[in-house]
């Protein structure tokens, strides 16, 4: 297995939802896993650390590197660009490194596009109402932008249907070993190991 590519893990799911939690939790056990960073026009969040969580950028920057094609896929989100750097990402694939996107549906689509290999996990709430209750909690946003995520969130619910996997976030334990288990079964295939049978044949 030791010439394998690594893998492009999507991971999707509504703001709120959890996704942040699951994949420190997911990142703390797996040594081979990383997490692309984003770049963002948003308004960089009180905790959050520019370079780690986001590249914070004005639009002006984003527009000029899509242009550039530095981007592997870019979608407006709640009034702001998100997108991914091309160059990390296939960087770290080349060097057998497993790569999770945190992005939203749009994203995914791009990228199922263009990575067909590419494993889709969404990240479901245990239901809207619960979702609404995690925003509020969090107190990042205001009201405005609470019902505009809900709204979004609901859009981005209906289309699960385009992800290969869903997970749901009833507790983040359960969640992560779901999402483990995706994982697992994932490095598994044969296809992507395909040079195990002739060194098992090989090395007798
Ligand atoms: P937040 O503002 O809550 O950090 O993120 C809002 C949404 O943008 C989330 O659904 C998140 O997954 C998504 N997102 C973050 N980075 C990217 C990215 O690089 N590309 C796309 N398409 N979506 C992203």
């Amino acid at each position: 297995m030791s010439d394998r590519k690594g893998l492009l893990i999507i991971f999707s799911g509504p703001s709120g939802c959890g996704k942040d939690t699951v994949l420190r939790e997911m990142l703390e056990t797996n040594d081979d896993l990383r997490v692309s960073i984003s770049m963002t026009t948003r308004k960089i969040r009180d905790g959050e650390i520019d370079g780690m969580d986001y590249y914070f950028v004005s639009r002006e920057y984003f527009e000029k590197k899509i242009k550039e094609g530095s981007m592997l896929e870019y979608a407006e989100y709640a009034g702001n660009y998100y997108g991914t750097p091309k160059a990390p990402v296939d960087d770290m694939i080349n060097d057998g490194i497993n790569v999770i996107l945190e992005i939203e549906v749009q994203g995914a689509e791009k990228i199922r596009k263009l990575y067909p290999d590419a494993v889709s996990v969404f990240l479901m709430p245990p239901s809207l109402a619960e979702l609404e209750e995690r925003l509020r909690k969090r107190g990042t946003d205001d009201e405005e932008t609470i019902s505009h995520r809900l709204f979004i969130a609901e859009q981005e619910i209906r289309r699960a249907t385009e992800f290969q996997y869903a997970v749901v976030n009833s507790e983040v334990e359960k969640a992560v070993s779901d999402f483990q288990e995706i994982l697992n079964s994932e490095k598994h295939k044969i296809s992507r190991n395909p040079n195990l049978i002739s060194e098992v044949i090989n090395n007798v």
